[in-house]
């Protein structure tokens, strides 16, 4: 188990799904985490109670995270509250999936601002104070769609590969300060975002002869990456893209 007790964590987008579990594994290592949401107050209030009861310390802040104020706003007061941002996971994300000759400008603009935007505006507040520190830990959660391109997903797949680009840029850049950026790449992984696609179970069976660990991902597979990566051991590790798929792409 690794140890993250003093750390600092920002999980963007913790309210549901991925984010959440990401949120409560680096709590459960011993991490403070800040539960970032946008819309689901609730939710958000529901994981940093899961995360109490199991004796770990967070606390739920809103901001939209596309904009930049707003997310300069929220990194500038995790640092008045608790002197320090030590650990930060882009993982704010939304789709809005169509052929490229039916999707809307403002699907585009939507998807890029949420997904790529977002981690930008989060790094460079981030990166600041982790300079300064002379340790860090960015990780963005990207897709197998922002390394490989997937059909109807011109805009998610961009953004994501734009993470990545944004990772191993800021890897070159901060590495010497002794912080990492590092790119986690899932593949399927039921939640509010892709339930959508499992109500037809044609594509729930493709999905699953197509990874070679024969199931689909859960959000436990992809946290238990994100706190190796925001461990002291993982120090050694920057720039790179992980997937955390079952083999989906192979
Ligand atoms: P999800 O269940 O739909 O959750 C999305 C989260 O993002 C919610 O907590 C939502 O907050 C938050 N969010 C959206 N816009 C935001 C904004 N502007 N500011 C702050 N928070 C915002 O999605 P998920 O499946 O867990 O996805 C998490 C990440 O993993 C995304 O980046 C996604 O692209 C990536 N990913 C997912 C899969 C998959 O199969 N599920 C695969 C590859 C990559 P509110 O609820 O408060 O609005």
């Amino acid at each position: 188990m690794f140890d993250l007790t003093d750390k600092i964590a920002l999980v963007t987008g913790a309210s549901r799904g991925i984010g959440a579990e990401i949120a409560r594994q680096l709590a459960a290592a011993g991490a403070t985490v800040i539960v970032n949401y946008h819309s689901s107050e609730q939710a958000a209030t529901q994981v940093v109670a899961d995360i109490e009861a199991a004796g770990g310390k967070a606390v739920a802040v809103q901001a939209d995270v596309s904009d930049f104020k707003q997310a300069s706003d929220m990194i500038k007061a995790i640092k008045k509250d608790f002197g320090r941002l030590d650990i930060l996971v882009n993982n704010a994300g939304t789709t809005r999936d169509n052929v490229i000759a039916l999707m809307k400008e403002e699907d585009w603009d939507v998807v890029i601002r949420t997904n790529l935007k977002s981690a930008w505006n989060c790094s460079k507040a981030a990166a600041r104070l982790m300079m300064r520190q002379r340790w860090g830990r960015i990780i963005n959660i990207s897709s197998v769609a922002g390394v490989y391109g997937n059909a109807g997903q011109t805009n998610y797949a961009a953004s994501k590969a734009g993470m990545i680009g944004l990772a191993k840029s800021l890897a070159k850049e901060i590495g010497p300060r002794n912080v990492t950026v590092n790119v986690i790449a899932p593949g399927f992984v039921p939640t509010d975002l892709t339930n959508y696609l499992l109500e037809d179970e044609e594509v729930e069976k493709t999905i699953i002869e197509h990874t070679s660990v024969r199931r689909l991902g859960r959000p436990e597979d992809v946290a238990a990456l994100a706190v190796y990566l925001a461990s002291d051991e993982a120090g050694f590790v920057t720039g790179q893209v992980i997937a955390v798929d079952g083999g989906l792409s192979l």
